[in-house]
């Protein structure tokens, strides 16, 4: 559309152009051309003039003079000139177009008035008696003395028209050969250049719309075989630019999505550009969060406030922690302005990790020092003290010191009880078994294999520990030691805790999901509110405290439980009953694919 109203705009302008050029022209040469041949026509008019006056002159002399004489008669007129003689008035005497007699007055005749006064005079003008446009040439005769009449000599000038006449058709036919000629090219370069310039439009459009572009090679014109060669150049560099930025994006966004870490990117309206899963995660919002401001998405004003801080102030710190509305997520932040190469700053990145685990763990290492420490001291302590009683004297009263010694024995055997489950558990925890230790057991031939070491235990606090157990055996892969010293740390706990008189049963069953080993008492039994911190490490129940032991005997057997993939639960009072506590450990049905994966999960 727009090439054709260009292309009729040229044309149209090229025709005015070459219309007014040519009318110039036109009126140019007419004008010039008019006036060569009137001079010229004038000059032999003036020239004929004179012959005839010096040729005839005698007898002019007697025809002015009023005596007649047939002066025209004896001119041989080949030009057809129109030769007029006249008396000094401007009467007629002779004329070569008209009868003696029948001359009439032609009118007015400036050429005389003029020829009267500087000798010769012309002028140009329509004669009625020719019927035709003249040019008319006066020349004044004297013959030495006062003025005696006119030569007029007359020529028609319609030859001059009709040459103009000619100029004008020629200039004519020449103007509209020329436009159409020029129409023609016009049409014919449009035409070629239509059909190049709508193949590489169409393939242009194509590409455009995200098809492959078709290398085009125009030939003729030139102009567009030069650009298409350079389209072809841009689009096979634009399609390797385009190639090159799908597989960065591509590589990014694999990399965001397969990111622990949530990563935003906002814009400097702190809009969100780009929100990986880790971050959808994090902050689940009911539609597609792109294009919607932080706040309304996170609902979190310190973290709002510290994407902006980013945006805005240039010593902003890039790294804090924040406390997300859960209360219980502890997010540590990381931010950082994006900028353009001028170093404007046009967004902002931020990156968060979950951190509460770690909190976790670092409140628990704290923890664990502390109690640890606690634990200690408290022997260590009274131990010192003892021993220094001892040392001040009482070590010579033997009544005294026995006592004395005792207890430091049993502050001693204490510390040497921690520190051996301090150590199981680092060995547990720090470096798991070796697959040597690993082997296929028989659960029926184990547990009652490992009673007789609390069953001592167990007959002088007058308890009776009853196992119930299936016929057929029961075959796992397990570490049979770590299994053993499991079950032996529930059944002290059930023996330790039982009042004289009272039962431990000890039941092995197979279920369809696993093995499992329970252990049941009619002790005290555990508080609710209490139930699920007694396998955290040195915890020991309000009731608990006053019964020897360290608190780490159940953290022990959940480790050793998390090694076989296995588990341990606790329910108190045992079901079906009003006392007691019941421990059960579950045992994966197929240990062997179970075992030997790695370490623990949980570090409790
Ligand atoms: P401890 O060496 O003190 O027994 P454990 O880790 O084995 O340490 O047990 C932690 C605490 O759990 C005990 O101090 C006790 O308060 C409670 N507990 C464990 N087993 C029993 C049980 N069978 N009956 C009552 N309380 C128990």
């Amino acid at each position: 559309m727009k090439r054709t109203s260009f292309l009729l705009k040229f044309l149209l302008g090229l025709t005015l152009l070459l219309l007014a050029t040519q009318t110039l022209l036109l009126v140019f040469f007419t004008q010039r051309i008019r006036q060569d041949l009137q001079e010229t026509t004038l000059t032999s008019l003036r020239t004929s003039a004179l012959l005839l006056k010096e040729w005839a002159r005698p007898e002019l002399v007697s025809l002015f003079s009023g005596q007649s004489s047939d002066v025209l008669g004896r001119v041989s007129n080949r030009a057809g000139y129109r030769i007029s003689l006249l008396d000094a008035q401007g009467a007629l005497l002779q004329d070569t177009h008209l009868t003696p007699g029948v001359f009439r007055d032609g009118g007015p005749s400036p050429e005389l008035d003029q020829a009267r006064q500087t000798g010769e005079g012309w002028s140009s003008g329509y004669s009625q008696v020719m019927d035709k446009p003249l040019l008319t040439y006066a020349l004044a005769f004297r013959d030495g003395g006062p003025l005696l009449g006119f030569i007029r000599m007359a020529t028609p000038l319609d030859g001059l028209n009709q040459t103009l006449d000619g100029l004008f058709v020629f200039f004519l036919s020449f103007t509209f050969s020329a436009l159409g000629i020029v129409f023609f090219l016009a049409w014919l370069y449009s035409r070629v250049f239509s059909r190049g310039m709508g193949t590489l439009i169409r393939n242009s459009g194509a590409f455009a719309r995200g098809e492959a572009y078709e290398t085009v090679y125009l030939e003729r014109p030139r102009e567009l075989r030069l650009l298409s060669l350079a389209l072809n150049k841009l689009y096979v560099q634009l399609e390797e630019r385009i190639e090159t930025v799908h597989q960065q994006r591509d590589e990014l966004a694999a990399i965001l999505s397969g990111m622990v870490e949530a990563v935003i990117v906002l814009d400097n309206q702190l809009l969100i550009k780009t929100m990986n899963p880790a971050a959808r995660r994090m902050f689940p919002f009911d539609r597609d969060p792109i294009g919607t401001s932080l706040i309304e998405v996170c609902r979190h004003s310190s973290l709002d406030e510290f994407a902006r801080l980013q945006l805005t102030e240039e010593s902003a710190s890039s790294r804090t922690e924040i406390l997300l509305r859960d209360l219980e997520t502890t997010l540590q932040l990381q931010g950082a302005a994006l900028r353009t190469e001028a170093g404007r700053r046009w967004g902002v990145v931020l990156v968060m990790i979950d951190i509460t685990q770690l909190k976790r763990l670092e409140a628990m290492r704290r923890d664990f020092v502390s109690n640890v420490s606690h634990e200690l001291k408290t022997p260590i302590t009274n131990i010192l003290g003892y021993v220094e009683t001892l040392t001040e004297g009482a070590i010579d009263n033997p009544l005294k010191a026995r006592p004395f010694l005792e207890t430091i024995e049993r502050h001693a055997v204490r510390l040497s009880l921690i520190v051996d489950d301090l150590l199981i558990l680092t060995r547990l925890e720090n470096s798991p078994p070796m697959e040597g230790e690993r082997r296929q057991v028989n659960l029926t031939e184990l547990v009652p294999a490992a009673l007789p070491i609390v069953e001592e235990k167990a007959r002088v606090r007058q308890v009776q520990i009853e196992t119930f157990l299936p016929n057929e055996p029961l075959r796992t892969t397990a570490y049979p030691l770590l299994l053993e010293q499991a079950l032996v740390n529930l059944v002290d706990n059930a023996v330790k805790f039982s009042d004289p008189g009272s039962r431990v049963l000890v039941t092995l069953e197979v279920l369809p999901i696993g093995f499992e080993i329970r252990v049941d008492d009619e002790g005290p039994g555990i508080p609710a509110n209490e139930l699920n911190r007694i396998f955290e490490r040195f915890y020991r129940t309000e009731k608990g405290r006053s019964t020897p032991g360290t608190g780490l005997g159940l953290a022990i057997v959940k480790h050793i439980l998390n090694l076989h993939r296995g588990t341990v639960t606790v329910e108190s009072p045992v079901p079906g009953t009003r006392k007691g506590t019941r421990f059960v450990l579950h045992l994966p049905l197929t240990a062997e694919s179970a075992l030997g994966l790695g370490g623990p999960e949980d570090p409790e």
